[in-house]
């Protein structure tokens, strides 16, 4: 599919390569060791036949119902659909079936009824821990001002006995962990460096118990620089390769 909207994401994606690109190279890091993940929640399954074209290979989703329709409706394109919204555990069955890697596993009983999914559709699934960087915690950092958009996510001091739950269930591979920057009016960007810097810190400490779980999911539109400078393996960018959203996506 070539068309007017494949030349605008065509030319939005290759900014934020270039972006990413940039991040990396101020960081030290290989662009190789960052992933890009393209949310496309409130657009259609031709953009993402369109992004696929152009070499995309992870999309993005935050609502089962709109996921499942483009999974289904994208099937012979081989993409890997990452779940990154809360998950209400009477949709855990669905997600099972067709998401790579889900990004906002935060209360047990989710573990649960995600485990049981997987079982059901005969794959493994992919969870990362999704951290609550608003939360305070017992280092002293009290978070940051404002909060974080209500947004799910397990307080810092919940990472560990969330870790075991996953990894001891039997379909589940626990992968690593997730997080939102909190809010906080004009000062996105000092603010998303502590909070990936937060991230970072509870994700060695994940590492400890966990080898296996590399990845940290930090970082979207308007923070990735600074997730990447933090070491964000997971990137999940929407509106700055698909255009602004309507009010309520
Ligand atoms: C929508 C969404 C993104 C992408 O946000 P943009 O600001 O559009 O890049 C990333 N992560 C989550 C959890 C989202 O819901």
């Amino acid at each position: 599919m070539t068309d007017a909207r494949t030349e605008e994401l065509a030319a939005r994606l290759e900014a934020v390569r270039e972006r990413i690109d940039d991040a990396c190279a101020a960081a030290g890091r290989s662009a190789d060791d960052v992933t890009l993940i393209v949310v496309t929640k409130t657009w259609p399954a031709d953009d993402v036949r369109r992004l696929a074209a152009l070499g995309v290979r992870d999309v993005g989703e935050n609502r089962d119902q709109e996921a499942s329709a483009k999974a289904a409706a994208t099937g012979d394109l081989g993409v890997r659909w990452h779940f990154v919204g809360q998950l209400q555990s009477n949709k855990a069955a669905s997600v099972a079936r067709y998401a790579e890697l889900v990004h906002s596993v935060d209360r047990p009983s989710l573990v649960t009824a995600l485990d049981r999914g997987a079982a059901n559709a005969g794959r493994r699934l992919g969870c990362l821990i999704e951290v609550d960087l608003a939360a305070p915690d017992a280092d002293g950092f009290d978070g940051a001002p404002g909060q974080n958009d209500g947004r799910g996510g397990v307080r810092p001091a919940d990472v560990a006995d969330l870790a075991d739950a996953i990894a001891g269930s039997k379909h589940l591979d626990l992968r690593g962990v997730m997080g939102v920057a909190p809010l906080a009016d004009g000062e996105q960007a000092p603010v998303s460096a502590a909070a990936f810097e937060r991230l970072a810190r509870i994700a060695a400490d994940l590492r400890a118990d966990h080898p296996g779980a590399t990845v940290i999911s930090a970082g979207m539109s308007d923070d990735l620089a600074e997730a990447v400078a933090a070491g964000a393996t997971h990137l999940r960018v929407g509106s700055a390769i698909l255009g602004s959203r309507p009010a309520l996506g």
